[in-house]
């Protein structure tokens, strides 16, 4: 082989190397939840805004943040009646976002799915509607007529930020004749408890009164970097617990709320999704007693994103930590506990203090530990 064939395949090789790298979005601040038994956990943000609404980017740039941020889904909700860059990109077509995002994830493992905000003035207020098939349709002086037709369509409706003070100057939701109405039709399936940086408790409680499903999400219009990544946190997400990786499997849990919603160390869910998910973002490493002492040593990994805030209840105290202690996301603890006699079996049990299952109720959480 001459040389200069030689340099060009070292070239050759070296760029398609660097491309395929580049080629990976993933960036330092991916986020990881476990599956939980029966169902695969899929990380969703159906709740963002582009140039196509009140936003400030571009489709594309949303699925690559996505990406970056290691999501499986995402929806862009553009307003359908609020368009202030209209003067400067017409678009006739309310699905246009939607299709270049489309287009932009599809040599990509993301899935997009189709949605719209309806806006309205409170007491109606906002709507995101996913899974539609044409967003044109919903346009109508009417607010009855968008939600007839998301839901003609097979729509996911949720309302979003109930609670937002502009339109709620109290912090709290107000659920009106409106969405009760919506309600007892069957046209509203979700409500955000978490929405942005806010989360409200008030929320979860028609949740559950409601059984609509638990909905945390971002409302991005700038960059996901400058609003959370770059001062250490991550954006609100919905974790969807589904079959499969597929819309169809997502669509189905969302209808059947097998959902938690997620914003830093805040998790917010029922408890039947909540604790097996928390059970298994703890794995426990190691459990043996320190020689000749009653002390059992259980080494704990945190393998979700989420710093995880804990309060012992066992009858056993520590030896070494706090009743209250933490284990931040990724991190590994040592717990040292006086048992007073050596078992051969303990249950660790432990109250997760930043989950809630309903307004100011913590989940317990049991690990069986076989101990030789
Ligand atoms: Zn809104
Ligand atoms: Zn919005």
């Amino acid at each position: 082989m001459k040389l200069q064939t030689l340099t060009f395949y070292v070239h050759l090789l070296f760029f398609a190397t660097v491309w395929s790298q580049n080629h990976n979005h993933l960036g330092g601040k991916a986020l990881t939840y476990p599956d939980i038994p029966g169902f695969i956990t899929l990380k969703s943000d159906l709740h963002q805004h582009t140039v196509f609404s009140d936003g400030e980017v571009w489709p594309s740039i949303r699925v690559m943040e996505a990406l970056r941020e290691n999501l499986d889904v995402i929806s862009l909700t553009e307003h359908l009646e609020y368009q202030p860059h209209k003067d400067d990109i017409p678009h006739p077509d309310r699905n246009r976002s939607y299709q270049l995002a489309l287009a932009e994830a599809e040599e990509h493992d993301l899935l997009v799915v189709h949605g719209s905000e309806i806006t309205r003035n409170a007491p109606i207020g906002h709507s995101n509607a996913v899974f539609l098939n044409d967003a044109n349709l919903l346009l109508d002086t009417n607010p009855r007529v968008p939600f007839a037709e998301a839901n003609k369509q097979g729509a996911f409706v949720f309302w979003n930020h109930p609670a937002w003070y502009r339109q709620s100057p109290t912090g709290n939701p107000v659920l009106g004749e409106f969405q009760l109405e919506l309600i007892k039709r069957g046209e509203l399936h979700g409500i955000e408890v978490i929405n942005e940086y806010d989360y409200a408790e008030e929320s979860l409680a028609l949740a559950l009164e409601h059984d609509l499903t638990i909905m945390g999400t971002s409302d991005i219009h700038g960059l996901i970097d400058w609003q959370y990544l770059e001062k250490g946190y991550h954006r609100p997400i919905t974790l969807v617990f589904a079959k499969e990786r597929t819309r169809e499997s997502l669509r189905t849990a969302l209808f059947e709320g097998r959902t938690v919603a997620v914003y830093n160390s805040l998790l917010v869910g029922k408890s039947e999704f909540l604790i097996p998910l928390i059970k298994n973002s703890i794995q426990v490493k190691r459990a043996e007693y320190i020689e000749n002492t009653q002390i059992l040593e259980i080494e704990l990994e945190n393998i979700s994103s989420s710093d995880l805030l804990f309060e012992n209840r066992m009858e056993y105290t520590f030896y070494s930590n706090a009743a209250v202690f933490e284990i931040a996301a990724g991190e590994t603890r040592i717990l040292k506990v006086k048992t007073l006699e050596q078992q051969t079996q303990i249950s660790l049990k432990l109250k997760a203090l930043k989950a809630y299952t309903a307004p100011k109720t913590n989940p317990e959480i049991s690990w069986v530990i076989q101990l030789n």
